[in-house]
């Protein structure tokens, strides 16, 4: 099966990852050069030590947080190359455009999805008892 939707999101994820891509890039171009670091003092301070691993702290989510994303995406390109893309990994039924526009990376159809959520809220509220 092959969503009526896949073509239109193919090229919109191809756009989003080159973005992600030089995203990526640019921070580990800015960390490499220690431009960060030179504006916040000699690095001796405690302070400033602390304001450096901040920075550090931050570049370093921002660069896994991309990753994360273009391997998203490239999940997501790799279903619209094999035909599986908006379609449910659950019942297999097509996933609605409104969803797959919020939610361009779910697996899942709306039902299912709250069917999940469902089961794992009951999960945590058996393990909380
Ligand atoms: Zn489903």
């Amino acid at each position: 099966m092959h969503s009526k939707y896949a073509d239109s999101f193919s090229s919109d994820l191809a756009r989003a990852r080159a973005d992600l891509l030089s995203e990526y890039f640019n921070c580990q171009k800015e960390m490499a050069s220690g431009e960060y670091r030179k504006v916040v003092g000699s690095g001796l301070e405690e302070g400033d030590r602390s304001t450096m691993y901040h920075f550090d702290q931050m570049a370093l989510f921002k660069l896994a947080s991309c990753k994360k994303q273009i391997d998203q995406i490239d999940r997501v390109l790799g279903m619209i190359k094999s035909g599986n893309y908006g379609i449910c990994s659950c019942c297999h039924s097509e996933i609605g455009a409104a969803r797959l526009r919020s939610v361009p990376f779910t697996a899942y159809c709306r039902d299912c999805q709250e069917q999940l959520d469902g089961q794992a809220k009951e999960r945590v509220r058996r393990v909380a008892c």
